[in-house]
């Protein structure tokens, strides 16, 4: 059996391996994205990484943004402008020789929840909701073993609202789980507080000892948890992954989103509930893309 390739774009890099059709991971690699260069630049960068890794019949992308899975293009990524309504996936395709359907693209928190419940710490779970806490706070919905994306932009937790008086968020609305508990959310509200915006420093601080920093940990898991309440109520979900970099501070957060996740759920949707950290970290989205590739 040959290997599974997927490449994951991000703003400022691009990830990417092989793995085998058996779940073991066979290379790895990682190349500057060079957004700034413009498209044509871009996809020769996709190409020649995917030929290194030895995608000669088909290949998985996962990218940042809104797509159009039919026509394979980015319509729009707040971290990728350059490639907005650009044919990536057939002029990817077309330099690599191989046929248009066998370049299958998908949204990267997608990826990365196809990656975690294929090789990570969502395996063997039926129902699972990835939520990734980074710049944004994206979310990945497995229902059934399989990806759920309703009529396409499924899963999309962090837009949900979760306090309707809350900041203004990029979409639109006020209060999103994006802009409450997302890294960038977390350092503005330790700024606020004249708390350090090292988000690693933060959360060591709120470890070693009770004060401001455990305090306001809470509350953002607080604000996270309300927004995961929801879920639970609406799909009775009990099993959530929670990844990106601000996802490593999940001991110092939880406390707040069990808080959460009380208020805003009744009965027995509560039991059982199971609150994971994601475990491939980075790697999550180029192996959830490898594994579109089958
Ligand atoms: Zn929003």
């Amino acid at each position: 059996m040959s290997a599974l390739v997927g490449i994951d774009v991000g703003g400022t890099a691009i990830k990417g391996g092989a793995v085998s059709t058996g779940g073991e991971i066979i290379t790895r690699r990682e190349i500057p994205s060079g957004i700034d260069e413009g498209p044509e630049a871009v996809v020769e960068r996709l190409a020649g990484l995917a030929r290194e890794l030895g995608a000669v019949d088909a290949l998985g992308l996962g990218v940042p943004g809104l797509l159009d899975r039919e026509r394979g293009v980015v319509l729009s990524s707040p971290n990728l402008r350059p490639l907005d309504d650009f044919p990536l996936r057939d002029e990817l395709a077309r330099r690599l020789a191989i046929e248009s359907g066998n370049v299958r693209i998908e949204n990267d928190a997608n990826v990365a929840a196809i990656g975690e419940h294929w090789l990570g710490g969502a395996r063997g779970e039926s129902h699972v909701l990835l939520v990734t806490l980074g710049t944004g706070v994206g979310g990945g919905l497995i229902l059934g073993g399989r990806l759920f994306l309703g009529e396409g932009g499924g899963g999309e937790v962090g837009h949900t609202v979760v306090d309707a008086a809350g900041p203004l968020c990029g979409c639109g609305q006020h209060g999103c789980l994006e802009v409450l508990a997302s890294a960038t959310a977390a350092r503005r509200r330790a700024r606020e507080a004249g708390l350090t915006e090292d988000l690693e420093e933060l959360a060591a601080a709120a470890r070693a000892a009770p004060g401001a920093e455990r305090d306001l940990l809470r509350a953002v898991g607080g604000d996270l948890g309300r927004g995961l309440g929801t879920v639970v109520t609406l799909l009775d979900l009990r099993c959530f992954l929670i990844g990106g970099g601000f996802g490593r501070a999940l001991d110092v957060l939880r406390a707040g989103v069990a808080e959460g996740i009380a208020e805003r759920t009744t009965g027995p949707g509560r039991a059982g509930l199971r609150i994971l950290c994601a475990e491939l970290g980075p790697d999550a989205g180029w192996i959830g893309a490898a594994r579109l590739a089958c």
